[in-house]
């Protein structure tokens, strides 16, 4: 197995990580109330889902 000839300098590993970021979670905007809200899950400020209530107020 390959061995890394010499140590990866701490700058080299954050350089690295600079892109190694944490992604958003997909957010999407609710077709009912056009607020933003979370891809595949009920709205938080409509309660809507697939274009029907799914919570009771
Ligand atoms: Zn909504």
């Amino acid at each position: 197995m390959a061995v890394p000839a010499r140590r990866t300098s701490k700058t080299a590993k954050r350089k690295r990580r600079t892109h190694f970021k944490l992604a958003l979670p997909g957010m999407i905007t609710c077709p009912n109330c056009s607020e933003s809200k979370l891809a595949h899950h009920v709205c938080k400020s409509c309660g809507y889902y697939k274009g029907k209530e799914v919570t009771s107020k």
